[in-house]
């Protein structure tokens, strides 16, 4: 039986450990933080969103980032600092930012979200839905006209691919989601959306993989690599050496730092965004939503509400900004007036670093240079989305197979 060895335990690690385990693969994970952490796959909206087939590089994103970039309370941010690595980021992230990369990339989002959705039903069956999935749909809502006609480019493109979408009254909304407050001037409906709670997920999965005998080694750390020739022989990790015959990086926004000593160049920068998850809001609404003019998420989870945003692309710092967050409640109160900004303001945030990369894919597949280093990275704000289909495609690259998504546009080495 073959050993592989996993770097990271957030969504996509442990959806790839499951995948290869129940493939037979003999399977170890180490993670750098205790069980049970903070990281990127915890405190995030948990949509699942086949509506968001649009890679962040399109059409107009340089105009709207650098008008962003003098807004203080802005969806997105760039922290000014002399990095080399930055700099190629945006330089990849501006020439992706056409028409041809969103019409290359919008079709593979919208299989690999497609696939991902039918997976999380199979895996909420599986475990009597104790990851909190709940398919309603999702509600783009929007205040002004602007953001409107905005949107309704979009669903317009939904519906070439395929993906059932409703442009909506507000009137129509408020039918659709009954008794909750919304100063909107209109929305788009996706029925196809879904929403869980995320934590949930991350407490199943990890179980999950622990009952099918995946041996998680909390509080470790990835420092380096020890290589024979193409071949990775072990990682030196914070609590010593670990062999396996196949290694996958999986290591959230640090993955590129992860390959750095091996020569691997992985243009990746950390997205951070925050959450505020208030406990009992006074009014909750049954499906999630995209407040889209503020680009912040706003998901029902039990009996809470989380509210989520910003892109803040600011290295692998996590320190909050406080006029970001202020700016996230305030867009809250503003399409939900049932809500008091000052009440979400004064809860504790959560931050995350989204692992972002510049034309909006992931990053899966190998290396040439080492014929047994995988990566699954870079899923950007679809890590939660296409967690379970990465784990899939991951274990049909070891198994020499043929994805049913064709790998070559996600390939790590599409920069080198
Ligand atoms: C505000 C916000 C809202 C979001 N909402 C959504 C949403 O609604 N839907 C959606 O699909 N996505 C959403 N996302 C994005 C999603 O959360 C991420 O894409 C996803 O969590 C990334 O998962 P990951 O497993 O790749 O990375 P992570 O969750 O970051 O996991 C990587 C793990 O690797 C570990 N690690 C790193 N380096 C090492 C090392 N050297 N040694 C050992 N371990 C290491 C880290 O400790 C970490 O636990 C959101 C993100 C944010 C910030």
């Amino acid at each position: 039986m073959k050993h592989v060895l996993i770097c990271g335990a957030g969504a996509v690690g442990l959806c790839c450990a499951l995948a290869l385990r129940e493939r037979g693969y003999q399977v170890t994970v180490i993670e750098r933080d205790s069980a049970g952490g903070e990281g990127c796959s915890f405190g995030n909206a948990g949509m699942i969103v086949p509506s968001h087939f649009t890679p962040l590089a399109a059409p107009g994103a340089i105009g709207l980032g650098l008008r962003w970039l003098l807004d203080p309370g802005s969806p997105f941010y760039i922290r000014p600092r002399l990095d080399p690595a930055l700099a190629a980021w945006i330089v990849h992230f501006a020439r992706a930012a056409n028409r041809d990369n969103v019409n290359r990339a919008a079709p593979i989002l919208r299989d690999m979200l497609l696939a991902s959705r039918e997976l999380y039903e199979q895996l909420a069956d599986r475990c009597d839905n104790a990851i909190g999935l709940v398919k309603r749909g999702m509600l783009m809502l929007c205040r002004t006209r602007a953001g409107l006609e905005g949107e309704t480019r979009v669903a317009r493109r939904a519906r070439e691919l395929d993906l059932p979408v409703e442009i909506i009254s507000s009137a129509r909304a408020a039918e659709i989601d009954p008794g909750i407050a919304m100063e909107i001037t209109g929305a788009v409906f996706y029925p196809l959306d879904s929403h869980l709670d995320p934590r949930s997920l991350m407490r199943k999965l990890t179980e999950l993989v622990i009952d099918a005998g995946v041996t998680i080694h909390w509080s470790t750390r990835l420092d380096s690599w020890r290589t024979v020739g193409t071949r990775i022989a072990a990682a030196a990790t914070s609590q010593g050496e670990l062999t396996a015959d196949e290694f996958i990086v999986a290591a959230g926004a640090w993955s590129a730092d992860a390959v750095r000593t091996l020569g691997c160049r992985l243009p990746l920068q950390g997205g951070k965004g925050y959450s505020f998850t208030l406990p009992n809001p006074p009014q909750l609404p049954r499906l999630c939503s995209i407040l889209s003019e503020a680009h912040v998420a706003v998901t029902p989870m039990g009996s809470s509400l989380r509210i989520g945003g910003t892109m803040e692309l600011a290295g692998l710092d996590r320190s909050v900004s406080v006029r970001r967050t202020q700016a996230i409640a305030a867009a809250a109160a503003q399409y939900f007036p049932a809500l008091r900004a000052q009440d979400i303001a004064q809860l504790r945030p959560w931050a995350g670093l989204r692992p972002c990369s510049p034309d909006g894919l992931p990053y899966i597949g190998r290396f040439a240079r080492y014929s047994n280093l995988c990566m699954a990275a870079g899923h950007a704000m679809l890590g939660i989305s296409l967690a379970p289909v990465t784990g899939q495609l991951v274990a049909q690259v070891l198994a020499g197979e043929r994805p049913r998504i064709a790998l070559e546009p996600l390939s790590p080495q599409r920069y080198e």
